[in-house]
């Protein structure tokens, strides 16, 4: 039954590529496509697999002098899991952006690996003179991969695979970060071992993707943050983790396609979010985007339609957090809006994710 469409959509993205295809699949924004965007009308042949997700990384590596490719770890299934490094000089301040702690989360990583690319270009020229920046793209490769040792056959996406939120046992990844290392799942632990206990980072911005329908003032949302909420998190890392946000919501804000609210999260140190802020005195930030790349609940996953805006949105937000940390603006930014910025509601009480 997927055969059919994947000739379709792979015909198509070829006409795209040699430019005989002008007026295809040009989405008016992130947020435009309404309750009805999920429709299981989701093809997995656009994404990256882990198998070309590990090839454009270890060619990306092969072009660009600053970067370097790290293996951190093994999911479950023995996948090795990357992380691209670029460090010029150890005394700068330190991000990183992990991605895909949830299987089915997938654009965020499509606009990493996009970032990533830009890195290697002169538009970044200068800017790594000044940051370190460390990105894990897709850490719950399993989960992505749809290879796990539980039933995915009630998940909507069509193709040659289906992605879970969970790593192969069944555990969601984001409620592991305040275990000790030995009792974590192999990709949480891999990536405290390897990475949040061996760098010294200063900044974690934390991607996912929550259901299509959350709103603020009756607009749906192209995706909401939220800074640590555990009350055990230092004023100054709390601080720092508003300053991020605020880059990010006046990089997103103006753009005319992005709209972003105030995500509703929970205060536990086992989510990334706070535990991370609270071990490693590490500002971070969570951005939940609009629509997820695979489920079993219809109005979770996003479809086609805002896929350009939403690999867009995570471009845009690393592209502006990386080069404000890399002059220093980061330092005075205006953390007010933060009090003035309406909390999301659902319009069927339904989604949540973090
Ligand atoms: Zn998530």
């Amino acid at each position: 039954m997927g055969l059919k469409k994947k000739v379709l959509s792979v015909s198509l993205s070829s006409l795209m590529a040699l430019g005989a295809v002008t007026t295809v699949s040009i989405p008016a924004s992130a947020v435009g496509n309404g309750p009805s965007a999920g429709n299981g009308a989701i093809q997995t042949s656009i994404l990256h697999t882990y198998e070309s997700l590990v090839d454009y990384l270890k060619t990306q590596d092969a072009k660009q002098a600053a970067m370097e490719l790290e293996v951190i770890g093994q999911t479950v299934k023995g996948r090795d899991i990357y992380m691209a490094k670029y460090m010029s000089n150890p005394s700068n301040p330190t991000i990183l952006f992990l991605t895909q702690q949830h299987g089915n989360e997938q654009l965020t990583t499509e606009g990493a690996l996009e970032f990533i690319k830009h890195l290697g270009t002169g538009k970044m020229k200068g800017v790594l003179d000044n940051v370190n920046v460390l990105i894990i793209p897709m850490l719950n490769a399993d989960g992505a991969m749809g290879d796990v040792d539980f039933s995915l056959d009630d998940y909507l996406a069509d193709g040659d695979r289906h992605l879970t939120r969970y790593n192969a046992n069944y555990v969601d990844l984001n409620r592991e970060h305040d275990k000790p290392t030995s009792k974590m799942q192999p990709e949480a632990k891999a990536l405290h071992e390897n990475v949040l206990q061996k760098y010294d980072i200063d900044y974690l911005i934390d991607l996912h993707h929550q259901g299509t329908l959350s709103e603020t003032e009756g607009e749906l949302v192209s995706g909401s943050i939220l800074y640590p909420t555990s009350s055990n998190v230092k004023p100054e890392v709390l601080e720092g983790s508003k300053k991020l946000g605020s880059v990010v919501y006046n990089s997103i804000e103006p753009t005319g396609w992005g709209h972003l609210g105030k995500y509703d999260g929970g205060s536990g140190n086992n989510i990334g979010r706070n535990g991370i802020a609270v071990s490693y005195d590490i500002s971070t930030l969570l951005f939940e985007m609009r629509g997820m790349s695979d489920h079993y609940i219809k109005s979770y996953a996003i479809g086609q339609k805002s896929n350009g805006y939403l690999i867009k949105q995570t471009i845009t937000t690393l592209d502006a957090t990386v080069r404000a940390i890399s002059d220093g603006s980061i330092d005075t930014a205006d953390t007010s809006f933060w009090d003035t910025l309406p909390t999301q509601n659902n319009r069927q009480s339904e989604e949540s994710d973090e």
